[in-house]
């Protein structure tokens, strides 16, 4: 493939992306231009990893590193009395649905060629990417929340990436990061749309693993979007190679304590609106300040979808009600079960429709804090 380019929708400049390069000069966040599409015979079928759509991604070359990421299973549950199909993202390499992002991006910068990175995280990405740059040979330090679970910070130490934990609120770890700018690239899985390039593969494995078909309904865990926007990006290739005829509604599920995407649906607006936040045990989409609140905002109407916010005490019955069908997931996945349970109980969803729950991170990432809210039935 040549030389993809950067598209910014805040000025309309268009930018080669020959180097590495994280945002616009007029300080906007940049897209990827459409790519060729996706359609089933240039599905590479032996691969049993996202590299099987590998014909559909912005990169040159095949890729440099890779952990066997993506092809994640999707299984069948009875959830309130309703069929639904759960899409573990749990099962990839660090177990969350990063991964996707990271090992594209990743693959992406060695092509354009980088030196040291840094990122900021809640803690999934800031593993997703010292896993990966650790495979790849680049140094990385990344800027994490004081509180983050334990597990997190343990996994990004332990593949050899410097921890730089900030206290605080999520917003002042992204501030810290923004000051490192210069000593190392900001591989941003906020801002580098390569990030979004990988997530999308997860619309392409979804229409895969339904026979060629698009579900009706997806319910994903959104703090920033990522899996929103790659979603949107996904199903596109897929429409625009004639492959699909209809698109799934997209629901964001929120913590109600931290509801960016909430409080702007609910206020009708276009972008991102001021609004209230306090801690929630869904630490992986507490985020105060989306990179791209008017895209994902976008999406969410284009799909018939919408934002489901989801209380505190709601959180800690779905995760049980999760670990009862055999699905051990972080809290912050669990908001998605949670969800589920609104939109079929205010007929949104009926039982008939094919409903997938996207679980986006592994119980195993946030043991002690799941093991509280457990603690009646953990010695
Ligand atoms: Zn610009």
């Amino acid at each position: 493939m040549e030389v993809a380019s950067y598209h910014c929708p805040s000025c309309g400049r268009n930018i080669a992306a020959d180097r590495p390069r994280w945002r616009c000069d007029c300080g906007g966040p940049l897209d990827l231009a459409p790519g060729p599409g996706l359609s089933r015979r240039d599905i590479a079928a032996t691969e049993a990893s996202l590299w099987r759509y590998a014909a559909a991604l912005a990169l040159r070359d095949a890729p440099r590193v890779t952990l066997g990421e993506g092809w994640t299973p999707l299984v069948r549950r009875v959830w309130d009395g309703c069929t639904v199909y759960f899409k573990l993202e749990s099962q990839m390499p660090t177990g969350s649905f990063k991964d996707r992002g990271t090992a594209v991006m990743i693959n992406h910068l060695l092509e354009v060629g980088v030196g040291p990175i840094h990122e900021d995280s809640s803690g999934n990405a800031g593993s997703s990417i010292a896993t990966y740059a650790a495979a790849a040979g680049i140094p990385c330090r990344v800027f994490v929340p004081a509180a983050a679970p334990r597990a997190k910070l343990v996994q990004i130490a332990a593949c050899g990436a410097e921890v730089c934990a900030i206290p605080g609120t999520r917003q002042a770890v992204t501030e810290a990061a923004l000051d490192a700018v210069g000593d190392s690239f900001y591989a941003s899985h906020n801002w580098q749309p390569y990030f979004v390039e990988g997530t999308q593969t997860l619309a392409f494995e979804l229409w895969e693993q339904l026979n060629f078909g698009v579900p009706d309904n997806i319910l994903v865990p959104t703090g920033y979007g990522s899996n929103i926007l790659g979603l949107d990006r996904g199903f596109d290739a897929l429409e625009r190679a004639g492959e699909i005829s209809s698109r799934p509604r997209l629901f964001a599920v929120q913590a109600a304590n931290c509801a960016a995407f909430a409080a702007a649906w609910n206020a009708g607006a276009d972008g991102f609106v001021p609004f209230a936040a306090s801690a929630t045990v869904a630490d992986g989409i507490a985020m105060q300040h989306p990179v791209r609140p008017t895209q994902v905002l976008r999406a969410l109407r284009r799909s018939r979808g919408g934002v489901v916010a989801v209380g505190e005490d709601e959180i800690s019955p779905a995760l049980r009600a999760l670990g009862a069908r055999g699905l051990f997931v972080e809290p912050t996945a669990a908001t998605a079960g949670a969800a589920l349970s609104h939109l079929l109980r205010d007929g949104t969803i009926s039982p008939g429709e094919t409903t997938v729950v996207v679980l986006t991170g592994h119980g195993l990432k946030a043991a002690d804090r799941i093991g509280d809210l457990l603690d009646s039935s953990v010695g």
